[in-house]
């Protein structure tokens, strides 16, 4: 019998961690798996996804900029699917493609469990509001926090995300004009691209920082610097990267597939070390 076989599939997606997790889930669980990346301009998506299938493709992730469309081509969408909007894991049936959001539990579980928080009651910013937006915004409500702001370049998708989400007692939309004026976070969390791309930084007041203020970047490596360093200059108590996000995500669409939950800490802890291995000293 061939390899089961999966992929993570995005555009741009050579600079994804997701084969080197899976590889190191495959060997931690003893459970044999092929798992490659293919890159997908958006208008190839759906031919790219059914030329996998042909060749025996029983699962993907979906990375940007396909989320939305994957959550369109579903047959079923798993409850945190649905109330995502957007699907970062595809299961193959016997018909086509079932699908699943493994985002916000990802991030919920690298800031409860590994960095400690308590996400009860506190008021929380979130920047962005394209897929990973919509994966994680579900999961803070559930998780308890008190608050939900969001804002977002472009003002109709902030609208979109907050109708989507329902709750108009916690869930407040606002403009980035608004920044200045809206307040401090006990959490802020950047869930923009901006980083991947060749724009200016956003403008963010330093008055957002309440104190004891946690900052995260949904982004790992080089992207997540400019923020977390803004961040850090205007006083925020801890600052996290989305490494942690990354693995566990990844474990919850290993579970979707073949039933185990890997441990995390492991292959987490190999990535730091890769990361600091190739840092530049000084
Ligand atoms: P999308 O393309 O779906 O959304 C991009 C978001 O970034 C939108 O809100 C967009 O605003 C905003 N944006 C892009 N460029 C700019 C800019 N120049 N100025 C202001 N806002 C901008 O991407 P995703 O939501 O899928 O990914 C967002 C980030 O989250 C990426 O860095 C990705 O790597 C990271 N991520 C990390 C994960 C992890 O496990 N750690 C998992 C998923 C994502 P607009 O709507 O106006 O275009």
């Amino acid at each position: 019998m061939s390899t089961p076989h999966y992929a993570v599939i995005g555009h741009p997606v050579a600079h994804s961690l997701s084969p080197f997790i899976h590889a190191a889930f495959s060997r931690q669980t003893r459970i044999p798996l092929g798992y490659g990346a293919i890159d997908a301009a958006p208008e190839e998506f759906d031919a790219v996804l059914a030329e996998f299938a042909a060749h025996g493709g029983l699962g993907a992730n979906v990375t940007l900029p396909h989320k939305q469309r994957a959550a369109a081509i579903c047959g079923n969408l798993s409850e945190r699917a649905r109330r995502a909007g957007v699907v970062n894991t595809l299961v193959r049936t016997a018909t086509g493609w079932d699908g699943d959001n493994t985002d916000g539990v990802g991030l919920v579980r690298d800031l409860t469990d590994r960095h400690g928080q308590d996400l009860r009651s506190r008021k929380v910013l979130l920047i962005g509001a394209g897929g990973a937006a919509h994966g994680v915004a579900p999961a803070l409500l559930d998780a308890g926090i008190a608050d939900l702001f969001i804002v977002n370049r472009s003002g109709d998708r902030t609208d979109a995300l907050a109708d989507a989400l329902g709750e108009p007692m916690r869930v407040h939309p606002r403009y980035f004009d608004d920044l200045g004026s809206i307040g401090s976070f006990d959490l802020i969390i950047n869930a923009t691209s901006i980083a991947r791309s060749d724009d200016r930084p956003m403008p963010l007041p330093g008055s957002l920082i309440a104190p004891r203020c946690d900052v995260v970047d949904l982004g790992y490596g080089k992207a997540a610097i400019g923020f977390l360093s803004w961040a850090r200059a205007s006083g925020a108590d801890h600052t996290i990267d989305g490494l942690g996000m990354l693995v566990e995500q990844a474990a919850e669409s290993f579970k979707c597939w073949h039933g185990v939950r890997p441990d995390t800490d492991p292959v987490y802890a190999e990535l730091r070390a890769r990361e600091s291995a190739l840092a530049v000293p000084g």
